[in-house]
């Protein structure tokens, strides 16, 4: 493997928001009992004004705050590397790049949103802010970026997550936070759920309404959403953004970029930035965003405003979505268990601007176990979908010799 870094002058300053360039803006979400927007207002209770403010953006580029750029030196710039080592097992033509969140204070992405978040929320007085977490990435996130600006921070981790991963637990726990397996018997949405089927492994829209459901109901409480929300895509740009330097250090810029998506934040963070490019009509980059086939919103799920969690306390929202009371199966990659997809790449896919590819668990393990042999980075199960996607592809040059493509990848450490 070959590492690129990144001087520090180099650094984005700002976040990229791309409603700026899409050539069809996303529909506004829908109050579920007026079908009018959703104003200002009604998002209150939960969020605080100046994320509010950012979800309905069309500002091309937004400015990081100080504080929160101090933090992100912490683990950023993230190394971006040249996976030489899986190149040579494939023996394809193809270059693979791939950068590599693994180093973050949770281990993914997740604490590029967490920490703006929880900043704006201390700017407007907020004392505790409540959340769920699937594979606990998120909480775990949102845990450390709250002991940060000393906010208190309650996690719901869905259950089947919970007992496969009890050391997300601790880590959590170490951040100060609370952890509680959902469904939980602490909120009505819980105890329904609890009603219908006992043994219920939970799910993130579950999750979600028991977060909602008692931040709502405190005016010094809020909650804070790990993906899906523009805001949060808008955060993640980070990602992307930074890459986009480092291959210009390294000369390059990439055929095709692949990510994993549970809602959309980190295949956003990554492919946005360049697909910017794509959208001012200077490239003609693929960014395919990879879905688990046990959970196929993209690729089997409808465009239709639906809710985005269980028990219907959100907006309703324009989105790819397999429906809001679907049960997706306990399979291992907890961050991709989710029953839609974020606004933005819903339109952007509707468009055909970006595209959707659906992989079964095993052929993404193996991709995950050669990757490590390969490349000595345990990936996570969400990762190894981008993984098998680039195996993918990379076999199907070879057998066509085509010429030669480079890629772009998300990895991030297993745990
Ligand atoms: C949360 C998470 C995901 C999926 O969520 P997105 O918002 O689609 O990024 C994927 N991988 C990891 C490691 C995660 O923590």
């Amino acid at each position: 493997m070959k590492k690129i870094f990144l001087n520090e002058s180099d650094i984005p300053r700002e976040w990229y928001n791309i409603v700026a360039d899409m050539p069809n803006k996303p529909l506004p979400p829908l109050n579920p009992l007026t079908k009018q927007p959703v104003g200002p207002e009604d998002l209150s209770p939960l969020f605080p004004m100046e994320l509010i403010k950012q979800e309905v953006s069309a500002e091309r580029y937004i400015e990081i705050p100080d504080q929160v750029q101090e933090i992100y030196k912490i683990w950023r710039p993230s190394p971006l590397y040249r996976a030489t080592g899986l190149e040579k097992l494939l023996n394809a033509p193809v270059k693979i790049y791939y950068k590599y969140e693994g180093g973050s204070p949770s281990g993914s992405h997740k604490p590029n949103t967490a920490v703006a978040q929880a900043y704006y929320n201390k700017q407007e007085g907020v004392k505790k802010i409540i959340t769920e977490t699937g594979a606990g990435q998120w909480g775990t996130a949102l845990s450390f970026a709250c002991a940060q600006f000393g906010i208190e921070c309650d996690v719901y981790m869905v259950k089947v997550s919970y007992n496969q991963k009890p050391y997300r637990k601790i880590l959590i726990n170490t951040f100060g936070a609370q952890v509680y397996a959902s469904p939980s018997n602490r909120t009505q949405a819980g105890r329904n759920i609890l009603a219908q089927d006992p043994d219920s492994p939970g799910s993130l829209g579950i999750a979600i309404s028991e977060a909602i459901e008692i931040a709502a109901q405190d005016e010094h409480t809020k909650y804070a959403l790990g993906s899906v929300l523009n805001h949060v895509l808008l955060h993640q740009t980070i990602i992307g953004r930074e890459a986009e330097k480092q291959l210009e250090y390294a000369g390059d810029f990439p055929d095709v970029i692949i990510a994993p998506l549970g809602g959309g934040s980190n295949f956003a963070g990554l492919a946005f930035p360049f697909l910017k490019h794509k959208l001012e009509g200077n490239s003609n980059v693929r960014c395919v965003a990879v879905e688990p086939a046990s959970c196929p919103k993209l690729t089997r799920g409808k465009f239709m405003y639906d809710f985005g969690d269980t028990a219907g306390y959100t907006p309703l929202l324009p989105m790819y979505t397999l429906g809001h009371n679907f049960k997706p199966a306990a399979t291992h990659a907890g961050g991709l268990r989710y029953h839609g997809a974020s606004v933005l790449c819903s339109q952007l896919l509707k468009d055909g601007l970006i595209e959707a590819s659906a992989l079964q668990q095993l052929e993404c393990f193996e991709a995950g176990v050669l990757f490590a042999k390969a490349e000595g980075i345990v990936p996570a199960p969400e990762a190894n979908h981008a993984i098998a996607q680039v195996i993918r592809e990379a076999k199907g040059l070879r057998k066509k010799a085509c010429k030669k493509q480079y890629y772009l990848i998300y990895v991030v450490m297993a745990l």
